[in-house]
């Protein structure tokens, strides 16, 4: 039997490896050179011949009654999908802390998790903008879905730059990561029907945890005073934030981080940080704080101090494991630290008493 499930196994990635992005190289490379001079649809005929007639196409889901196998790219997502799964999944997340979505793309052994998997979750909105075409081509065989491409459009932030486009950082507002959860719940539903009733109950319990950090968010975040509510970043990944607490939000790159940010960007926000006396700007755990630091310098060669205010979570959770590690974690300590950083009083650790507390 689990000489069937590998083969299988080998099948849907030797299938994903030639029909997504044209990896044919990798699939010959893997067999070495006796595959050297077969064609793409040879080495297929080849890999079903070898695992016999239980090649069935399309055929997903090859284990038994097990957890409900779920590979997501994010954290934010990964987390939704345990929390609202519970025991019945078992999650992985291709994405982990420190990691820049903007630019990730998808490693050999990820293809094989995703190959494997019953149902993968990624952001959508533009977010994993060099795994979009793997995606697309995944979704023809394998049940994927984009989370938050089927947000309601009305709450989304245009793109600045990118006409038709939308600011894909949604998580950074807690009320609009809710409607996300919703859709995690739907592909849940739709991927394990007889665990709709658990699914339902966890998101119901789940949706309380993230509007009370809402209600935190908005109560330390309104004591900060208004002349200081400018959030400095290295990327543009706090517009959501911006939107719900009424901060302006100023990155040195723009929302996505494959841009690089020009050196006029970068003079131009030190004359800001030197004309409205702002004394902190805050480093991405995902992103180089290069800039942040050229832009510390600047600012003290015109003889204006600026610290940095902390590292904030844009676009990846703390390590797996602890607080920070998930969502309601990496938006506690966001909130908490800009909120400190600015001069407003904190709870000592937090929401719920359980950050990390550094500083
Ligand atoms: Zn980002």
């Amino acid at each position: 039997m689990r000489i069937i499930l590998i083969c299988i196994d080998l099948l849907q990635i030797t299938r994903i490896f030639i029909s997504v992005s044209g990896v044919y190289q990798l699939a010959t490379k893997m067999k070495g050179r006796v595959l050297g001079e077969l064609s793409k649809r040879a080495f297929l005929k080849t890999g079903i011949a070898a695992c016999g007639a239980l090649a069935t196409p399309g055929l997903g889901i090859a284990s038994g009654a097990e957890a409900l196998s779920v590979v997501a790219t994010t954290g934010m997502i990964a987390d939704a999908a345990r929390e609202i799964g519970g025991s019945r999944v078992d999650v992985r997340a291709l994405m982990g802390p420190g990691v820049d979505p903007h630019g990730y793309r998808q490693t050999r052994s990820d293809i094989v998790a995703m190959a494997r998997a019953d149902l993968v979750l990624w952001h959508g909105l533009g977010l994993e903008a060099q795994m979009e075409g793997f995606f697309r081509d995944l979704g023809k065989t394998r049940a994927v879905v984009a989370v938050a491409d089927a947000l309601d459009t009305e709450r989304l932030i245009a793109h600045p730059t990118y006409e038709g486009r939308m600011d894909p950082h949604v998580w950074m507002d807690p009320t609009i990561w809710a409607g996300v959860l919703g859709h995690v719940r739907a592909a849940l539903i739709e991927a394990d029907p007889e665990g709709s009733e658990a699914f339902e109950k966890n998101a119901a319990a789940y949706r309380t945890k993230i509007e009370s950090l809402d209600a935190y968010s908005e109560t330390i975040l309104s004591s900060v005073s208004p002349e200081r509510r400018v959030l400095v970043t290295a990327h543009d990944a706090f517009g959501y934030f911006g939107t719900r607490h009424d901060f302006e939000v100023l990155g040195i790159q723009g929302i996505s981080t494959e841009s690089e940010a020009g050196l006029n960007r970068i003079a131009e926000l030190v004359d800001v940080l030197v004309e409205r006396k702002i004394s902190a700007v805050f480093v991405e755990t995902s992103v180089s704080d290069r800039n942040i630091r050229a832009l510390i310098e600047g600012a003290a060669a015109q003889g204006h101090k600026v610290e940095i205010g902390g590292a904030l979570f844009s676009d990846a959770m703390g390590h797996e494991g602890t607080y920070e590690g998930t969502y309601l974690g990496m938006i506690d300590h966001n909130v908490t630290t800009i909120a400190a950083a600015l001069g407003a009083d904190v709870p000592y650790r937090g929401m719920q008493g359980q950050l990390a507390g550094e500083g």
